[in-house]
């Protein structure tokens, strides 16, 4: 199959919508990362992303609308339940994705056999543009390959899917650079199963019952249910072994200057620049978490692009706003592997 990257123009969309109109898959540029869109009512098509992801069956995907009455007009719930109401007014559009009852229309590939569905309304005007002229909702898991750095430009969509996907279409790099944030409404609390663009201080100024999953930032302990079935893969590594870094400035100096310069690189921040002897990937500064969430995933890239590098050290970020969804990723493709040098 010959992958065709398209331009955001009216005629460009009308051709990706006409792929997934007859069931094919479009890589779709939105606000957190780009996806792998297909019609989510159509066990077919959505059969075709999991295929072309190489992602295991029962992890289901996010099903993408255009305007909260999609959700109606397509059937896709039992229910709204009020805090999904809520919280849908307060951050849709946008980088939230809230878990509900589904229905019968939904089909369970797309839901990875769950008896719930994970819905999210994006504010990508180029997501919105392709949903409509699609005229069904649409599933969409991040377009990378099963459990390696998800794409934030048409690029790394291209460089993963070319030749398994219709087209991509290029909006361009993503504004957050992380997925969204997934939440569950169950029993009147609003649980965080996955950190993202929505921050649990976002959703505390609106809503008084949030938790965080445990697994969020911590491994899942042996023979733990995952309330989210993403959470107990292998997820956004790139081939060299990433190992965070837990310490302050000078015990980090300390440690990364007596790394081997030839094989080892480090993820840091800007401010560290003149500090580190060893070749080094700058995050953004310090404190600037917003440019660390949308540098992360081509920084992630970026190490394999290095030549000879077996590993990677990355400075461990706080977990305040979105450094908790920065952290959540990075102790992934860690495989939870921490050094804690204080
Ligand atoms: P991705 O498609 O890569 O953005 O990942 C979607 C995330 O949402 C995965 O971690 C899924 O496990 C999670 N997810 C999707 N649908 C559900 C659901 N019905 N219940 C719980 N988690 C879900
Ligand atoms: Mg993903």
């Amino acid at each position: 199959m010959n992958t065709l990257i398209l331009s955001t123009s009216e005629e460009d969309i009308n051709l990706a919508a006409s792929f997934i109109k007859e069931g094919g898959v479009v890589g779709m540029p939105t606000e957190t990362v780009y996806g792998l869109a297909a019609n989510a009512l159509d066990e077919n098509a959505v059969r075709r992303i999991f295929e072309a992801k190489g992602r295991p069956s029962d992890n289901p995907l996010i099903v993408h609308i255009a305007e909260f009455d999609d959700i109606e007009r397509y059937g896709l719930v039992s229910e709204v339940p009020e805090v999904a109401k809520l919280l849908a007014d307060k951050f849709w559009p946008g980088p939230l994705t809230i878990i509900m009852p589904k229905s019968d229309k939904v089909p369970e590939i797309t839901t990875g056999g769950l008896d719930t569905v994970a819905v999210r309304l994006p504010s990508d005007k180029n997501a919105q543009r392709l949903i409509r002229a699609s005229g069904c909702p649409l599933a969409a898991p991040s377009a990378n390959i099963s459990g390696s750095p998800s794409p934030t430009t048409a690029n790394h969509v291209y460089s993963d899917m070319s030749g398994k996907i219709s087209a991509v279409i290029d909006g361009g790099e993503c504004r957050v650079g992380l997925e969204s944030t997934v939440v569950s409404v169950k029993d009147d609390v609003v649980t965080v199963l996955r950190p993202g663009g929505v921050t649990v201080e976002d959703l505390e100024a609106v809503y008084d019952k949030v938790e965080v999953c445990d697994a969020v930032l911590n491994k899942l302990k042996e023979g733990e249910t995952a309330l989210s079935p993403g959470m107990k893969y292998k997820h956004y590594s790139p081939n060299a072994r990433v190992i965070l870094v837990k310490g302050g400035d000078k015990a980090y100096y300390d440690f990364i200057n007596k790394q081997n310069k030839e094989d080892t690189i480090t993820l840091c921040y800007k401010e560290d620049e003149d500090f580190v002897r060893i070749p080094a990937i700058l995050m953004g500064s310090k404190a600037d978490l917003e440019a660390q969430a949308h540098n992360l995933f081509a920084d992630l890239r970026l190490i394999d692009a290095c030549e000879n590098v077996k590993t990677a050290y990355v400075r461990c970020p706080g977990t305040e706003g979105i450094g908790m969804a920065v952290l959540n990723r990075l102790i992934r493709a860690a495989g939870f592997e921490v050094i804690d040098l204080d």
